[in-house]
This record gives structure tokens, sequence and C-alpha cells, in this order.
């Protein structure tokens, strides 16, 4: 039967056939392993993207890189976990739809809590699942089966427990505190989530009067606004401009509100004039301050920031208009000093741009530090290794100057607190379930806290409740602590420092399964309470001129734009291939257009090995297969089945083995470019261009006559083609499981090659004298090919060659090998001489040999005289020019660089070029035209 093989390749349709097989045969099911289970487990947890997520380069590259790790794991026979899900993403969820209310011209308080909440699952409904789509396209090979949703109920089940644990341990308090506001969100949001943005500010100076004397003190500020909410002015013990006013009070202006002068180090001498408002509840300095010397708080905004009633006349009045008004009323009674330039980061709210506003108010925190203090040692003694080595220190560092963390959201979307209020006597109680009454005073009007979770709570949990948590499970034993955690730098602390944090904690004294543990190789190590033991930060993508991509420079690139274009093998092999660690990825289409031309390279290799398959008439039972039916899967060391006989044999089996060391050698430590370019090299530059060539002639059989040797080679290009698919597999899934099916025709001993092994080196394959000889001859080659080019010789004609090669043993092989240089040389005859070639024309000489082309070239010897003189004449005329130019210093200092640049690079051409001409001219004996040459 012949191997089906279109006749070109086209990515589209193969890869979304495979994509849709893979998961109806259910290829990379993770089912969990029963006790006594001996093979090594690999585990390993998807970032979840949010669910209103589309997918980006940033996801391209993580999951092209997990995905490879993972598919490597596998293919080794580990047990294989790679488990995905959406996050319900808070704040992001929830404007969605409330932009999609406001387009019915609704509010979500129109709807109300409950019914809000159920638009926002009929939303996640219907778009829900559109990133997932996306990861099934680049065939991510996760466990669709085990797919999870942080809203879940058994993932909220566990949220809860963990809240409640916390709370009763003294972990979770809540308290007023300084927060950043977001006032369109209407919610609290974390440090992290506030992006700063420097802007050209003003700085406004304004004098308060000294109560009972004449003297005024000047502060400034940058929120004259918040100067209602005043509850002190500070200047600093050590400051003697100031020491006569200790225990004296100042008016307030606007407000004529008397406060006190008080002695602290929130003021500082040598800043401005020394002395500084205090504002407990704007401004988290001023907070702590205020705590300090127990000033009143108050707040003068609401929840959208508009001035409340303690703003006295300015009550109602938006943020901004409250801030001209206030500066216009100090003007005119004459508080106001000056108005200056200043340059201020301001925050803005990360979701919706909004600036930031700090504000008091009611939240709920965690106690970090204990936390913390857990998670830094984990890390310290090695428990979790994160590379590259830098990002330890990162981490460490963060995990020193940590603040508590505020957990409470005022949001409807997402995990609500498990706490109530009591209506009779304000109590509040956490419970798992919802009380019945009050705990204090037994009254039975309770309500439930409205705030939500932070969004980040509930995935920092996600390494444990995935697997189970709060039951002790069986997939806990198994697959906790992950292996392999794979991030972009960008999360590091919203997640990956939760992650550990959370872990450490309440997984406290896990152990797991002694046998898996001990062959996934991890014995060593003593902490199993960690979350996973490796982590690896990737880099960013950015474009191909280097920037980051943004919305606003319209530079992004879409993923799914490049796939539809060149396939998602050639995309995913761009990305390894340019991803060294620590290195970002200046992503180039031209780059992915030469992967499309590699994928198209292996392809028209497969069809020539199928039409001589076909031919010869090859079957597996009369030639040892690559990968027998029944072969476990795991590692097969180099090329089952393959038989060495000549030269070539010995030097591919080789070159794969040392290709299939480097390979798993620079995954091991996430060099996948390494990976790649060693396999891209080996498939097309050895493989395709030489193996393949090289053994055509033992291909080729007369007709009746023995065809032994025809079938041993086509066997050893099947074995070695089934073992280059499986090598290439991780990196490109699609082409090489279409080729690998198409081998084995409809038996295929594996459902997919995602299940057959993975290549291990033999080094007893390693063979140097091959690798040496057939360097020897590949350089003797090459050389005969360019010197024909340069002597412009026809394709079709073949020339004598004439060789020195003054070590016997390299005469010998290349005698013995002549057949392989007159055909991929064409040579058609080849003649050993006794002395060095080096000076004669159309020669070259190596380190090994010397080699001389003979070649009379049938040309008018006058005309090409004639164009070499006119092209020189030419060539020196513009180079003189050129010289002039570069010269001349007026020229140099005005010139744009990239024309001066490209002066120079042409001037080098041009002295390559003259002397090619002129040696060309004394090889034909010409005469000079011009006497000056
Ligand atoms: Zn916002
Ligand atoms: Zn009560």
């Amino acid at each position: 039967m012949p191997h089906e093989l279109p006749k070109s390749y086209e990515p589209g349709a193969i890869e979304t056939r495979w994509a849709e097989y893979w998961i109806k045969e259910k290829i990379f099911s993770a089912p969990t392993p029963p006790p006594g289970e001996t093979r090594p487990v690999f585990a390993m947890l998807l970032p979840p993207p949010n669910v209103t997520g589309r997918l980006h380069m940033g996801h391209m590259l993580n999951q092209t890189q997990m995905d490879i790790i993972a598919r490597w794991h596998r293919m080794r026979g580990f047990i294989t976990l790679w488990l995905p899900g959406t996050d319900h993403a808070g704040i992001a969820t929830q404007m969605m739809v409330e932009r999609q209310l406001a387009k019915e011209g609704k509010k979500r308080r129109d709807l109300g809590r409950e019914k809000f909440i159920e638009r926002v699952w009929e939303w996640k409904k219907l778009y829900g699942g559109a990133i997932l789509d996306q990861m099934k396209r680049l065939g991510a090979s996760v466990d669709w089966d085990r797919q999870y949703f942080t809203m879940d109920e058994n993932l909220s089940h566990a949220v809860r427990e963990v809240f409640v644990r916390l709370y009763e341990q003294g972990l979770i308090y809540r308290g007023k505190y300084i927060v950043n506001w977001c006032p369109r969100c209407e919610t609290a949001i974390s440090d992290l989530e506030v992006k700063h943005e420097d802007v050209a500010g003003k700085l406004w100076e304004i004098r308060y009067p000294v109560v009972g004397s004449a003297e005024f003190i000047t502060v400034a500020t940058t929120r004259p606004e918040t100067m209602l909410g005043d509850t002190a002015v500070a200047v600093n013990a050590k400051d003697e401009r100031y020491s006569h006013l200790r225990g004296k009070k100042v008016l307030l202006p606007l407000m004529n509100r008397e406060i006190p002068v008080i002695l602290d180090e929130l003021a500082q001498p040598e800043f401005g004039t020394g002395a500084v408002k205090v504002t407990p509840a704007h401004d988290a300095n001023d907070f702590a301050a205020g705590k300090r010397h127990n000033l009143a708080q108050i707040n003068v905004m609401d929840d959208h920031a508009r001035m409340n009633e303690n703003a006295g006349p300015y009550a109602g009045l938006d943020r901004y208009e409250a801030r001209k008004r206030v500066l216009e009323d100090l003007q005119s009674q004459g508080f106001l000093v000056a108005e200056r330039d200043h340059a201020l980061a301001l925050g803005k709210c990360d979701r919706c741009g909004t600036v930031v506003e700090p504000r008091l108010s009611e939240q709920w925190f965690i106690k970090i530090q204990p936390l913390a203090d857990r998670a830094k040692q984990a890390v310290e003694r090695g428990g979790i290794t994160i590379a590259p080595d830098n990002y330890r220190q990162i981490y460490l560092n963060w995990m020193n100057n940590i603040y508590d963390w505020c957990i409470s959201r005022q949001l409807w979307w997402g995990h609500r607190i498990p706490a109530w209020t009591c209506g009779d006597c304000d109590d509040v109680m956490v419970a798992r379930v919802a009380p019945l009454k009050c705990s204090k005073c037994g009254g039975a009007r309770l309500e439930q806290v409205s705030d939500v979770l932070d969004t980040w709570f509930s995935s920092g949990l996600l390494p444990f409740t995935t697997l189970g948590w709060p039951e002790k499970t069986r997939d806990l034993e198994v697959f906790y602590p992950n292996t392999l955690l794979i991030t972009g730098f960008d999360i590091l602390f919203f997640w990956l420092a939760r992650m550990i944090m959370f872990g450490c904690h309440f997984m406290d004294g896990h152990q797991q399964d002694a046998a898996i543990k001990q062959a996934s190789g991890w014995a060593d190590k003593k902490d199993d309470s960690v979350p996973f033991r490796k982590v690896y930060i990737h880099a960013l993508v950015r474009d191909a001129d280097r920037q980051k991509m943004s919305k606003t420079k319209g530079n992004v690139i879409d993923p799914l734009e490049i796939i539809e274009r060149f396939g998602t093998d050639a995309t995913r092999f761009t990305l390894a291939a340019m991803a060294a660690p620590g290195t970002d990825i200046a992503f180039s289409e031209s780059r992915t257009e030469g992967y499309r031309a590699f994928a198209n390279k292996i392809w028209n290799a497969a069809r020539f090995m199928f039409m001589n398959v076909d031919r010869i008439g090859f079957m597996w039972g009369q030639s040892p297969s690559a990968v027998q039916p029944g072969h476990s899967p795991g590692s097969a060391p180099g090329v089952p089945g393959f038989q060495t006989v000549t030269l070539e044999d010995r030097w591919i089996l080789s070159r794969f083995n040392r290709v299939t060391a480097e390979v798993n050698d620079a995954l091991e430590t996430y060099r996948f470019h390494e990976a790649a370019n060693r396999i891209y090299d080996f498939f097309w530059g050895e493989f395709c261009d030489w193996y393949l060539e090289l053994i055509k002639p033992r291909l080729n059989f007369e007709e009746g006559a023995d065809t032994a040797q025809a079938r041993m080679a086509c066997g050893n290009l099947v074995n070695l083609f089934d073992a280059s698919l499986r090598l290439l597999h991780p990196v490109m899934p699609f082409i090489t499981e279409e080729i690998w099916q198409a081998i084995y025709e409809s038996k295929p001993p594996f459902k997919s090659i995602a299940l057959a092994p993975f290549p291990q080196a033999d080094k007893n394959q390693f063979n140097l004298e091959a690798e040496t000889d057939m360097a020897i001859l590949q350089d003797l080659i090459v050389n005969i090919r360019n010197v024909r080019a340069e002597l412009k010789v026809e394709p079709k004609v073949k020339v004598p060659v004439e060789i020195f090669a003054p070590e016997p043993e390299i005469r010998a092989m290349i005698k013995q090998n002549r057949g392989a240089v007159e055909r991929l040389a064409s040579v058609d005859k080849i003649m050993f001489v006794d002395d060095s070639l080096a000076k004669q024309a159309g020669a070259r000489s190596t380190a090994r040999f010397d080699l001389h082309v003979i070649y009379e070239r049938k040309i008018d010897v006058a005309a090409e005289c004639e164009r070499l003189n006119k092209e020189l004449e030419k060539m020196e005329k513009e180079f003189a020019n050129n010289q002039r130019q570069l010269g001349n210093e007026q020229f140099l200092a005005k010139a744009p660089e990239k024309v001066v640049e490209g002066l120079r690079k042409r001037a080098q051409e041009l002295v390559g070029l003259i002397a090619k001409a002129k040696s060309q001219r004394d090889e034909l004996h010409c005469q000079s035209l011009t006497t000056n040459h």
C-alpha cells in the first residue's frame, strides 16, 4: 500500500486534524496512578489565563516552552500531568459585563448583586472558553479532563476553608488602612495593580497662620484638595527654625479648624520649608504619622472620589473641581504662596487607567510576615530552585520588604468573604457556612460582608486546591509538589510568591509518595510542602526592532495571525529557537518564514523516503523497525534497527547520537534555543542535505538485481527518519505526528508519536573517526563546488580534479568514497598528484589536501578583457569618489550615521571586488587599458 502524503505541505489542515485527534483520544490525560506506582512523575500547572483573555505572544511563548518540556517528559516515560484552567479575573471580568450593560443603558446596581452575577456567568458561558479554544489549536498537551475554573464549587470551597483557617490562626485581620482606591472600579487595588506614570504636575505652597501670632507656616502639596482633611502640621524636632512653635496650633485655612503643630520624622528639615501638612485619611505616610500622634482621620471623599460632607463648602464636588475651587479660594484669601512646576509619578489603576486616590477604608488583610519568612526559607534552603539565577535574588529582596496584603476588593464578581456582620451588635463573625445567629448577642439579623477576595488569593492556592485539598487525596500524594512552574517575570510577585507562601503554610508536613519521589529524582529533597521544586522564568517577546509590544505603539504581533500564515509548528519553532534564557525575543516574521521552509524540507524528504519505500517494497516484517509494536514508552537509545554498512551510515549514526545528547542536555536546563538549533542543523544540514544525497545510489537498483542492499539502505532511512521525528516532536508536534503516522500507515505502535519514546544518546555509537573522515569529504566537495562557481562552470558540465593529499589514510579514504565526490561535486575524474597544487589557478588548499579543478573556459578572451577593464574603471572611479567623501570632515559631521556607514561598507566591498577583477584579468593575461593599474 502506498504511503499517502499530500504533494505540498499545508500546515493548517494537518494541525487542526491532529489537535482534534489528541483531544478525542485523550492522549494527554493523566489518570491518578494507584499506590505501588514506580514510574517517575512530572507535574506542572498552567498559569491560568483570564477568562476575558485572548491569546497573545506572551501566552504563546509560555505555552510553547511548557509544551516542549511536558512532551519531552511524557516521551521519556514520565507520568505527565499538565493541568489547565482559567481564572475568574475579578475586576477584568466585572468590567467586561459592566460595559455590556452600559450598551443597554444599565448599571450593575440597576440589576442588583444576584442578577449581575448571573449575567457574569452567562457571559462566561458564551465567551469564557475562547482562550481555551485557542490553546487547543496550539496543540498544548494539557489534560483537558482536569480543566478547572477558579470559581468552581470545589475550588471555592477550598478558598473558604483557607480564609477561615488563616483567620483562626490570627493571620487575617480587619482594619482601617490607606489603600489605593480606584474611583472608577470603586474598589481597593493592591500596590502591584497601580502603574506609575511620569507627568508634569504642579506643587502648591500654602501658608497656615499660627494661632495667636502673626506668623505663618508654609507647607507644600500636589493634592491641595486633601488639605480639607488635614489634622496637623509636622515639623522636625531638630529643625531650629520651628523650635519656638512647639505646642502651638495653626488655623487650617478655608475650614477654620485649629490643628496642632507636631514633631515628627515625617518632616525633613532639608526638604522644602521643612514643614508638612498631615492628612491621615489620604496618604499612607501621614496615616502612619497620625497613628504615632493619635490624630483624627478625616476622610473627605466618597467612593467616587467626590468630596463628602467632611469637606464643608466643597461637599459634592468632584476631586478635580474641588482642587480648582480650593486653589481659587486660597488665592483670593491670600493663603496661596506659590505654584511651581513639579514632575511626579502619578499612580493609575492598571485596569482602567483612572488616577488612583490613596484613601482610608476598612479592608481585610493577611499578616504576611510569618508566611513570607517560611517562603523565603524554602528558596534559600534549595527546596525550590529558581532559574535564571538573578530572579532568585529579586524574589528574596521582595520577600525582605513585604507589606501586609490587602485581600478585600469591593467588587461583586469573585469569592465573597465568608464573614457576617450582626445587625444588632455590629460583631463580625468568620465561618465556613452562614451562621444562623450572632455568637455574641444571639441576634438573627446577620448580613454577609459584601467584599470579595483579591483574584490572586484563589490563584495562589491552585497547586494544592486543584489536586483536591482540603481532602487528603491520592493526587496530592502523587503530584504535589509539582515538578516545575514556567512563568513570566510580570507575575512573579502576584502569583509565584503567593503560591510559595500558601503552599508552604497549608501543606506543611506533607510528604510525597516515597516511591514516586525516588523515581522522579527528588530523594534528596527534604521539604515536600513547597508547591513546586523548580521555577523557570521566561523572557519577553518584543517586536523585530526589540521594542516592547503595546497597543498604543500599534506593534502588537497577533500569534494567531502568524499561525494562520506559517503554521503552529513554524511559530513554535521560532519562539523556541530564539528563547535563550534571560534574553528577550525580538520576534521577526522572516525567521518564522525560514522555519516554515524547514518544515517544508522535512516534508519533501518524507515524500522522497515514501517514494523509495513503496518502490523497493520495504516492509516492517523484513527490516528491524524503529519502534516495534508493544515497545513500552520511555527512553530509546540510538536508532533501533539501524545497520552501519558504509562511512555515511557510521557518520550519521554518530551525529544523531551526539545531537540527541546535546538536545537532552539543553532541555534539562531550559536552553530551548540550543535544542531547536541543534535539531535544525542536524535534520536539514546533515540528514537532508548530506545523508539523503549520499545514499541515493544505494536506493537506486537495476531492474532484476539483488535488492538486499537497497532494502537495507531503505530500512536505515526509515529508522533514522522515525528517530529524528521523535527528536523533533516536542518542538514541532504536528508535522512530526503526520509523517510518523504515515510511516506506520494505519498500524502505529502507539496511538500517537507523543507517546513514543524520546531518543537517548547511545554513546557506543559515537564515532570520531567517521565524523573526521566525513568532514574531510564534505570539505572537499564544498570546495570543488565553490571553485566551479567561481569559474562559472555550467552545472551540467563534469570536470576533472587533481588532488594532493600527503597522508596515505586520507588518500585511501577519498579513493574509497570517490563515487560520492564525483556525484555530489559533478566530477568526472579524480587524479592524485604528488606535489602541492596551491599555486595553480582554480585551486584550493586546506590543512589536509589541495585540490585543482581543471577547466579551460571557452571564452572570447579579448571581449572578456574589455568587459573586465570597463568594470574596473567604473569601480575605481566609484572608489575614488567614495574615499573623497569619507575624507571630508565637513561632510562626515553633517551626514546621517546610516549614510556614512553605508559608504564605509561600500568601500570595503569595492576593495574586494577590484582585487577579484584584477586577479581575473591577470589570469586571462589581459593588457591593461589604462596605465595606472
Ligand atoms: Zn479602575
Ligand atoms: Zn450580635
